[in-house]
């Protein structure tokens, strides 16, 4: 049976996309809403790219490429490899042909006046997504990290250009004081009856979420389950930096630092089975097998978090 409760979920995009998929599957979609981070967008080639909204888009339409978690699948690259061939653009970061289509109608609307929800509203409807994906703010918030072997990176260029390798020293986000946290997120979080944290890197997904001016006071004033889940399963990342990034920060790689960094702002804490337990006397902590490897693993995860959230009010 679908869950019948306003479900709102701070994400970012490959390892969130797995908990999404899940959660699309026992929320109703009217009732789910993804506040999705941004400040991995950036510029290519006058095109307005947003790498966590597609791989959102492309996983609840079905459109995604399964083996890699992003992209379209069975995408070609021909406008790619003539733009590498012919004018010798470094094609660093991969757009597929299909993928190109998603980034000329976003920026086509952008310069037609309609902001970054409005765009992903009308994307998300044209790709028959029923769940609601909002950008975390409709200004420009890009991660900056600062290495390092190369000094300050755009978030790209750490990420994909140099596959995450530079050791961080830290990170900023941009522009953020400019930023204020949209009409849409806001009303979505005033009509909450639970607040998720996917299970998205901590310092490069979610922070830049939490960044937004007012988004923090705004959890803050809430009352309600806010619940965050480990990325850290027996002391590594699933997949991606975070492992690496705690350590090159100074922090112990571990579910306990994950619920440390969310600290006040949330309730609820989902630790892995295979994580060594831990207290937090402010937390209701459970521990479940958190480990996404295909659609029912999704499912029932997603089912559980919320069977176990429910039974807070009894
Ligand atoms: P990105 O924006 O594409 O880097 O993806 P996210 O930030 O949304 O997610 C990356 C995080 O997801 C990593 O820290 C992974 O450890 C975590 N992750 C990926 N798959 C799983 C899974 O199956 N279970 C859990 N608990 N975490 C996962």
């Amino acid at each position: 049976m679908a869950i019948d409760r306003n479900l709102v979920v701070l994400i970012g995009g490959v390892g969130g996309a797995k908990l999404a998929l899940g959660l699309n599957q026992v929320v109703r979609p009217e009732r789910l809403t993804f506040v999705v981070n941004t400040g991995d967008d950036f510029w290519r080639l006058g095109l307005k790219i947003c790498p966590d909204l597609d791989t959102l888009m492309y996983t609840l339409s079905g459109l995604v490429d399964p083996a890699a978690g992003w992209g379209v699948a069975h995408d070609s690259d021909t406008v790619l490899r003539s733009l590498q061939e012919n004018y010798g653009f470094e094609p660093w970061f991969r757009l597929g042909d299909k993928d190109l289509a998603t980034h000329l109608m976003r920026t086509q609307m952008l310069r037609s006046g309609n902001t970054l929800t409005e765009v992903t509203a009308c994307l998300t409807d044209r790709l028959g997504i029923r769940a609601r994906l909002l950008p975390m703010s409709d200004a420009e918030v890009p991660t900056i990290v600062d290495t390092a072997e190369k000094g300050e990176l755009g978030f790209q260029e750490y990420f994909v250009k140099h596959r995450w390798q530079p050791t961080v020293r830290s990170i900023r986000h941009q522009n953020c004081e400019g930023a204020p946290v949209s009409t849409a997120v806001q009303m979505a979080l005033a009509a909450a009856d639970i607040v998720l944290f996917a299970p998205s890197n901590p310092w490069l997904s979610l922070a830049p979420i939490l960044a937004v001016p007012g988004l923090r006071a705004t959890l803050k004033d809430l009352t309600l389950p806010i619940v965050a889940m480990t990325p850290i399963i027996a002391g590594d990342a699933v997949k991606g930096p975070t492992a690496k990034i705690m350590t090159e920060l100074g922090i112990d790689v571990s579910a306990k630092s994950v619920a440390d960094y969310f600290g006040a702002l949330i309730n609820g804490f989902v630790d892995d089975i295979r994580n060594q337990p831990f207290e937090d006397d402010r937390l209701r902590l459970a521990r479940m097998d958190t480990l996404m490897t295909d659609l029912p693993a999704k499912v029932s995860l997603a089912r559980a978090i919320l069977a176990w959230i429910e039974g807070w009010a009894s």
